[in-house]
């Protein structure tokens, strides 16, 4: 079924010009194609044949958006991107992610287009020519490793992981996980605890992202820690003794913090985008299903049961919709939207996860069957709910902002 994506008289000439020349790719080119695109046995192996058609099909499309002029969105030109605006970037994303996959074949998948922000801010020039550039052509791969399996994630700043200087060198000591892309990266972005005694001294301060080849000698991939079950490329790595030249440093000495914010919000309100286009394809899917099968004597259309389905989806779309762009629109004024990001991460994924549910449960078993992108779709709508921070850490920044704007004698304004 096709993605209805039309012109939006609220929207700009170049925000509709995006969307709709994104939809267009999706429905002729991605959907038609999406089970042999990223073609797998049942038993998680690749047929030879399948995996070359499938190979092809992939560099083809990624003809066609360049040819588009949509390829990249997150980057500017001189980097081999489209340079979107990031509320450009945001329509786009609910577009594209109606298919499996589709982010890859836009040249903006997690976690290198993270990381190619952070080199675009953070890095020198050297540091661009060496990393980013590679990366944007497809002949690098990265990741980002913050996550340790000994200490609270939520808490971004109680890593342990460290780098003392000696000489022009750090030295890395650490053990990371989750750190997703890791067995196949040929550079990580790791955060660490820097141990410099003329570095800042504050708790912020400390915290430094350094790029580690993955070849250097103490760089240990132990394993892809499984996740839902199947075998994944979310690494557990030992960083033991792992030198590196300081200017692999990315920006000042303690700048880690800010640069990983800053990575994640802006990508919060993209994976919001992301899971919206996901609710839009379950809840299309949902809609024929109930439109066309029979049970009990009528079609499930009929059934009120379904027909709450179908209306309570309705509006959870719509409100996480409305809550991100309105997020996005202050975000791309330049305003401060903490409280709203730390809103949709927690409303969106809530949200995603409640209509794939009800979707999976008109398809009945066929819902989560790996004939349908709904299995999946459940899946990465629970893990949203604790990565990207968890909920009740987001819930908390909430009502801190709101608490801070009472104590300072005004009420909070819902109108802006
Ligand atoms: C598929 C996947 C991919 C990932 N990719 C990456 C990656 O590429 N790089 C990377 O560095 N990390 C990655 N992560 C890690 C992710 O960012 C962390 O899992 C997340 O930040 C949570 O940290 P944690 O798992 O240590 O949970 P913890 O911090 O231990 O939190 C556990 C639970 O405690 C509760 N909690 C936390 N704080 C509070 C509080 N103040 N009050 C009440 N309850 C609270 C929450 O329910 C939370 O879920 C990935 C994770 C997943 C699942």
């Amino acid at each position: 079924m096709a993605m209805n994506v039309q012109s939006s008289s609220t929207l700009s000439d170049r925000v509709n010009q995006i969307r709709l020349l994104t939809a267009q790719i999706v429905n002729n080119e991605i959907l038609p194609n999406e089970n042999r695109l990223w073609a797998t046995n049942a038993d998680g192996t690749f047929d030879e044949a399948a995996r070359d058609e499938s190979r092809d099909l992939r560099a083809h499309i990624n003809d066609v958006v360049k040819q588009a002029g949509l390829w990249a969105p997150h980057l500017p030109e001189e980097y081999g991107g489209c340079n979107l605006s990031f509320l450009e970037h945001a329509y786009m994303n609910e577009v594209l992610s109606y298919c499996v996959g589709a982010a890859s074949l836009f040249g903006v998948v997690a976690p290198n287009s993270g990381n190619q922000k952070i080199l675009l801010k953070y890095g020198t020039e050297e540091q661009r020519k060496k990393w980013l550039v590679p990366l944007t052509e497809g002949k690098m791969q990265s990741g980002f490793s913050m996550t340790e399996p000994d200490n609270a994630g939520s808490d971004p700043r109680s890593i342990k992981t460290t780098a003392r200087k000696e000489g022009d060198e750090w030295v890395i000591n650490g053990q990371k996980w989750f750190t997703s892309n890791g067995k196949r990266a040929d550079f990580l972005i790791v955060m660490c605890r820097t141990e410099d005694p003329d570095g800042p001294a504050e708790r912020n301060g400390k915290m430094t992202q350094i790029i580690v080849p993955t070849k250097t000698p103490g760089v240990n991939i132990v394993r892809g820690v499984p996740v839902w079950g199947r075998p994944s490329d979310h690494a557990e790595i030992i960083y033991d003794n792992v030198r590196v030249p300081l200017e692999n440093q990315l920006g000042q000495t303690g700048s880690g913090h800010a640069a990983a914010q800053d990575r994640l919000g802006a990508g919060r309100v993209y994976h919001c985008m992301n899971s919206i286009g996901q609710m839009w394809r379950a809840f299309d899917l949902m809609v024929q299903r109930a439109a066309s099968r029979e049970v009990h004597g009528g079609l499930l259309e009929t059934k009120q049961f379904v027909q709450g389905f179908i209306a309570e989806s309705y509006i959870d779309i719509q409100s996480a919709r409305l809550m991100t762009i309105h997020c996005a629109e202050r975000m791309d004024l330049g305003l401060d939207a903490r409280t709203e990001i730390s809103a949709i991460k927690i409303h969106v994924p809530a949200c995603y996860h409640r209509v794939v549910d009800r979707a999976i449960q008109v398809w009945g078993a066929a819902g989560v069957s790996g004939d349908l992108p709904l299995a999946g779709y459940y899946q990465g709508a629970r893990t949203l709910r604790l990565a990207d921070g968890p909920d009740e850490v987001h819930k908390i920044l909430i009502a801190k902002n709101v608490l801070k704007q009472h104590h300072a004698g005004g009420s909070w304004d819902f109108g802006n």
